[in-house]
């Protein structure tokens, strides 16, 4: 009876820690978790809190390519000192938006940051993005770090950064999700980030507000994927879970494309956005393609609708 009454009493115990321990728990936030991939020897895919970073590691130092959404630029750079001991150097942006660019305020000051000069334009503003939420209002998180993370190098067509085994090449094909896509080629691994300009297999932001483009989108990959895929084997994507290859990059371009042509061919035939958002699915020949939000679908259909006369 009294071992009975013990062991009511440890249950009952154990049943309120855990309670407590829950609700703990649900008063903290997640903890930031950066999954790590490795590409090549001396490449790594970190994924998880915003974009895939590429992490480059040169005779010379670190290249970072993205840093993620805020409070990820720690997390990404302890991440990093567990696969190497060299210091990062460079950090490179593809485009403007939040999850790709907020982690740099928490890089060291010395460290330089190359963008495509309408990106570094785009984010000393820091704009809404077409179909998204605006952000709250208020000086945004450059302003509110006294410009700390914003670039300090730009490029407009093409930049060779380092030589040999450390080349890195940047390339500018046009606009495509924001004005300002940089396509950053690790040229001795033969691969390639594509930052947003290929997001995933899906119908991708067309980023209007902040230069972006429907109508241009798919000619500026085409350009990319005639352009690089002779010196390209891997592509990290901006969001694949996976890498993928300069073929998926065409196809990404034909799937475009093909979404702008009927968007284009709606507003021929006197139909309306409503229209294409009802109308419009996923063809059937692209194979592992998500199917988009209708709020994806609507937002890109206005872009291509306000671009075409
Ligand atoms: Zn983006």
């Amino acid at each position: 009876m009294k071992r009975l009454m013990v062991l009511g009493i440890l249950i009952a115990g154990g049943g309120l820690s855990l309670t407590l321990r829950a609700a703990q728990q649900a008063a903290q936030p997640a903890p930031k978790v950066v999954e790590v991939e490795k590409v090549k020897d001396n490449l790594y895919m970190m994924k998880g809190g915003g974009g895939n970073s590429a992490v480059f590691i040169a005779a010379e130092g670190v290249t970072v390519v993205d840093t993620k959404n805020p409070g990820w630029g720690q997390p990404l750079l302890d991440k990093i000192r567990s696969v190497t001991d060299k210091p990062v150097m460079r950090i490179i942006n593809t485009h403007t938006h939040g999850d790709h660019v907020s982690g740099n305020v928490e890089f060291p000051e010395t460290v330089d940051i190359v963008t495509h000069a309408n990106t570094k334009l785009l984010m000393e503003q820091m704009n809404p993005v077409t179909g998204l939420a605006a952000p709250p209002p208020g000086p945004n998180i450059f302003q509110r770090n006294n410009g700390k993370g914003l670039p300090k190098r730009t490029f407009t067509d093409t930049m060779t950064i380092g030589s040999g085994n450390d080349r890195i090449d940047l390339f500018y094909f046009g606009r495509a999700h924001t004005g300002g896509d940089a396509f950053v080629l690790f040229r001795p691994l033969r691969v390639l980030h594509t930052g947003d300009a290929f997001h995933t297999r899906d119908l991708p932001i067309m980023d209007a507000n902040n230069g972006g483009s429907g109508v241009e989108f798919a000619g500026t990959l085409a350009k990319a994927a005639a352009a690089l895929s002779k010196d390209v084997d891997t592509i990290i994507n901006g969001h694949n879970p996976t890498t993928t290859t300069p073929a998926d990059l065409k196809t990404q371009s034909d799937f475009i494309a093909d979404f702008v042509k009927f968007v284009q061919d709606a507003k021929k035939s006197g139909k309306t956005v409503d229209d294409v958002v009802k109308t419009w699915k996923t063809p059937a020949n692209y194979a592992g393609y998500a199917a988009p939000t209708e709020a994806r679908i609507r937002a890109d259909a206005q872009v291509v609708w306000n671009e075409t006369k």
